[in-house]
């Protein structure tokens, strides 16, 4: 047992073990008014079914694209963002299959090879994954259409017909793909959240709306077959599909079995994920040029105009919010972490400056409030203006830490003023002297041991202004709570020791 011969063999299958993790990641470009090619509106949620389409997007016979350049700068400006080497002259190219979501039968995008490049490659990301910071390559970053959308009634295997709606088709998307160099469904969560958080901060993308990115992750352990899972639909559902299939892939080479190249879909009821059907190879989808797109020339002079107008991004944003409002590392780095959380605290500090107070309360009651319902923090009803007013009634002296704790999961559910709930169910923090004097005497009468306790002991006095506390239901002001049980011990302890004391004068009036 424990040999070092042994230790060293455990270390093997270790390495043997390696996760080794490729996204690929769809992105909306979420910020543009029209689709790719056509001139339709992007801003197809919610809207009435195939209202949004044009010859061009239901690829009509005849029909003609043309690129939309706010769609090309704006995928240059993530590129630029990603650390990639833009290319300075590329083509799109027609991927060729047949599929009811797709009306031309083939999707216009780009491809890597027979003459063709894509828009960007070669990139990097930094992700700090506890403590250590990681470098993820980025292989390539292009642009293509998005399919439609089909529409079914229930659960996809019940639902007697299916439906198209065309209104996404055609929708622009960024295509990001990285090397396999991440190595656990942790890493591949964080990764997505920085790249989410730098494509907002860019203005070009909202992670808020509804499949707005999608991404399809490959995972190969101890050097076996890859094996891609399908349309993964959020970072919870990424970290936990790619777990699944860990554990998957390692109980089959336990076993002595191979793993087999596939793709399979993350059902995300079962959380499993199911073989969908061995992987299509590359030439099965015939690229070539697309004859109606011309070729796209990228000048110096784009690139250099998108760099001058590059607006500023997480990682200058943490180094700010440490200079400018003097937090640590740690709270900037989790408030710029998500774009949204960062604009609410700088309008929070905007009306009330007070930095590392609104970044406590963010960081513990509003995240843990906001995980408990599974809300973004855009879905929320909780507004900067209110959470400083609760910041300042406890400043203030109206109402307790304590009660702000409580009150702060009501603002975040039902938008309500915190002062608004505290005259609703009268949490006003108690500082009538003669009131908290009449109930210490009552936690006297019903704790004489724990009284007996404290004059002996400093440290048990606590346990009183619990029971004090828990009587007022938080609501007693901790600081006069603690000056009266004080006082009152000192009252006993300075008269000669009798017994824990009887009804006080006020009450036996
Ligand atoms: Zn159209
Ligand atoms: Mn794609």
């Amino acid at each position: 047992m424990g040999t070092p011969h042994e230790a060293a063999a455990q270390e093997n299958t270790m390495k043997e073990w390696r996760t080794r993790i490729g996204l690929e990641v769809h992105v909306q470009l979420t910020a543009l008014k029209t689709k790719l090619f056509c001139g339709c509106s992007a801003d197809y949620r919610g809207k009435p079914p195939n209202t949004l389409v044009c010859p061009v997007c239901l690829g009509l016979p005849g029909a003609l694209p043309v690129l939309n350049r706010k769609a090309l700068e704006y995928a240059v400006m993530a590129a630029l963002a990603l650390n990639c080497k833009v290319s300075r002259r590329m083509m799109f190219f027609r991927k060729n299959y047949f599929y009811i979501d797709l009306p031309k039968n083939f999707q216009i995008s780009q491809y890597d090879r027979a003459g063709g490049v894509p828009l960007a490659t070669d990139g990097f990301l930094h992700i700090d994954v506890d403590g250590r910071r990681k470098k993820v390559r980025i292989r390539r970053v292009h642009l293509e259409e998005d399919p439609g959308r089909l529409v079914h009634l229930g659960p996809i295997g019940e639902s007697p017909y299916t439906l198209v709606d065309y209104n996404r088709a055609g929708v622009a998307l960024l295509e990001i793909v990285t090397e396999p160099d991440l190595e656990s469904p942790k890493e591949a969560r964080i990764f997505l959240r920085k790249l989410r958080s730098i494509l907002e901060h860019l203005g070009i993308f909202d992670g808020s709306l509804e499949g707005a990115m999608r991404c399809d992750a490959n995972i190969s352990i101890a050097g076996g077959a890859r094996v891609e899972i399908k349309n993964i639909s959020s970072f919870k559902e990424v970290e936990r599909a790619l777990a699944f299939e860990i554990m998957r892939q390692r109980d089959l080479l336990e076993k002595g079995l191979t793993v087999r190249r596939e793709t399979r879909h993350w059902d995300e009821v079962r959380r499993i994920t199911i073989s969908l059907r061995t992987k299509e190879e590359e030439q099965d989808y015939r690229y070539f040029p697309e004859p109606d797109l011309v070729p796209v020339v990228i000048t110096e002079e784009f690139i250099q105009a998108i760099k001058d107008r590059m607006p500023e991004l997480p990682e200058e944003r943490v180094q700010r919010f440490m200079r400018e409002y003097g937090l640590p590392r740690y709270d900037a780095e989790v408030l710029v972490s998500d774009k949204a959380l960062a604009d609410f605290f700088e309008q929070c500090v905007a009306l009330y400056h007070k930095p590392k107070v609104i970044s406590n309360w963010m960081m513990s009651d509003l995240l843990r409030s906001l995980y408990e319902h599974n809300l973004e923090l855009s879905e929320a009803k909780i507004t900067p203006e209110h959470l400083v007013e609760m910041i300042r009634l406890i400043d203030e002296g109206v109402i307790s830490g304590k009660i702000g704790k409580r009150i702060l999961p009501k603002m975040v559910l039902t938008g309500k003023r915190p002062g608004e709930i505290v005259k609703e169910e009268g949490l006003v923090k108690i500082t009538s002297r003669k009131l908290l004097e009449e109930l210490v005497d009552q936690v006297f009468r019903e704790n004489p041991k724990a009284v007996r306790d404290a004059l002996q002991n400093e440290k048990a006095i606590h346990y009183l202004i619990g029971q004090l506390m828990r009587k007022t239901r938080g609501k007693a002001d901790p600081q006069l709570t603690n000056q009266i049980i004080r006082e009152k011990l000192e009252r006993i302890q300075g008269s000669e020791f009798r017994p824990p004391p009887g009804p006080s004068p006020s009450e036996g009036a």
